[in-house]
């Protein structure tokens, strides 16, 4: 078996202080878990307020630098946060993909002009970031692409259309992939972009999903002109950007620690209390095999952010994580399902609790395709993890351009 890169867990420090200066902001600032939150653009503007205050608390963007907007603080700092706040709803869900992705990537691969201009501003939610990858013909296989960008003067243009761009809808920037090379390889041709969502050469059109809920988006790109220091990482580096985002963003859904990993165990405890059904020794196995699952989710997590928080951009471990996380997604829905019956799937209008249970299991099923698929994280950890043979691809090495596309 080949040899992993995940790195042993090491002990964060001790922090003097802290733990009450983000309780006492939790407690002003939102409810407890189990109060729902409202959905809706209400919960965008909800998430900016917090952001915002939290920004002003010192508790914004713990361990980035101060000159760039951030808390300057250490891991130790966030993993206290995180555990302080697994208590409270914290409203910063439409924030997820703008902290968890764009800017550790911003962080770690922008000038230091492009920290000083847009990292303060994300870090307090001021401007709100989202993550253009998918195309309707390239989702796995993504760095088949066909968004263009061309140089022209001091700009790139660009044409082309990207869809289940989560938040797009109310994103301010976007973090973009496209392809400036067509004669190369396809993983060679790419490039990636910071694009400013409220240009009008910039269109957004919101897509219903099963939950009733509009969380993403068809974006489309007509002569888009992108200033050409606005270009993230270096030119046709696109790709090993776009593999380093995707690691955060796998890590951001399955490691826990952010919006995207709330312990569904606490709530599911007490409603199989209030429903009378805690003494069921099926149902007391199929929680404890829950809670655990969050643990795992909690050491996964840990030993990730570690590796972050060192400037290292996570390896195979971010497969793991995602996948873990899709599972417990899964999981907690059928529990969920199993207490709640009927309530988990149909609803009254005006019955907010069956409101939320349903949502949340009929959104589980995402968790298994945002981030890439539960299949691609399988052959990543086959390919990376196990040291079986790679996927064969009859394409290899040939120009993006001779390749057939559907
Ligand atoms: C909730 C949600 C939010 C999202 N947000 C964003 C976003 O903000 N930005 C963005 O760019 N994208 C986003 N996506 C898109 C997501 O990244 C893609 O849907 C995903 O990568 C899969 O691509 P696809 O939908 O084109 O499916 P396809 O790639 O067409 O896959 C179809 C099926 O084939 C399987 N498959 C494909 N290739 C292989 C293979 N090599 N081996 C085995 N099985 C394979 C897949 O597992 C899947 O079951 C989001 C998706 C969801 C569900």
């Amino acid at each position: 078996m080949a040899e992993t890169t995940v790195e042993p867990l090491p002990d964060p420090p001790a922090t003097t202080g802290f733990r009450g200066r983000v309780e006492e902001f939790l407690r002003s600032n939102c409810p407890p878990v189990g109060e729902r939150i409202d959905a809706g653009h209400e919960r965008v503007d909800a998430a900016r307020a917090f952001q915002s205050a939290l920004a002003s608390a010192g508790l914004a963007g713990l361990t980035y630098p101060t000159r760039f907007g951030g808390a300057g603080l250490t891991r130790a700092h966030q993993e206290e946060f995180d555990e302080v706040s697994r208590g409270w709803s914290l409203p910063t869900f439409p924030l997820a993909i703008s902290h968890g992705m764009c800017l550790p990537m911003l962080n770690q691969f922008g000038t230091d002009d492009q920290k000083a201009r847009f990292m303060p501003a994300n870090i307090s939610g001021r401007a709100i970031w989202c993550q253009m990858f998918s195309e309707p013909g390239a989702g796995s296989d993504v760095a088949s692409l066909a968004t263009r960008a061309v140089r022209d003067g001091d700009e790139w243009v660009v044409n082309g259309q990207k869809v289940w761009t989560s938040g797009a809808h109310y994103c301010d920037y976007g973090i973009i992939v496209a392809r400036t090379d067509p004669t190369l390889p396809k993983h060679q041709g790419l490039s990636m972009f910071i694009v400013d969502m409220h240009d009008p050469c910039i269109e957004v059109r919101p897509l219903r999903q099963i939950s009733g809920d509009s969380g993403f988006n068809e974006v489309f790109f007509t002569d888009l002109r992108i200033p050409a220091d606005w270009l993230l990482g270096e030119l046709e580096q696109g790709w090993s950007l776009a593999t380093a985002m995707l690691m955060f963003e796998r890590v951001s859904i399955g490691a826990g620690g952010g919006s995207f990993a709330v312990d569904r165990s606490p709530a599911l405890i007490t409603l199989a209390q209030e429903t009378g059904q805690a003494h069921d020794p099926r149902l007391r196995q199929r929680l404890a095999d829950l809670w655990i699952r969050e643990q795992i989710r909690r050491y996964i997590g840990s030993r990730i952010r570690a590796a972050v928080a060192a400037d290292r951009v996570p390896g195979p471990e971010g497969s793991i994580a995602k996948l873990h996380g899709a599972i417990l997604a899964r999981t907690a829905r059928d529990v969920s399902m199993s207490i709640a019956g009927t309530a988990a799937q149909a609803w009254d209008a005006c019955d907010v609790a069956g409101a939320r249970w349903a949502t949340a299991c009929l959104g589980a099923s995402g968790a298994s395709i945002a981030g890439g698929t539960d299949e691609v994280q399988r052959n990543i950890i086959g390919e990376r993890v196990l040291g079986l043979p790679r996927e064969p691809d009859p394409y290899k090495g040939a120009a993006w351009d001779t390749v057939p596309r559907s």
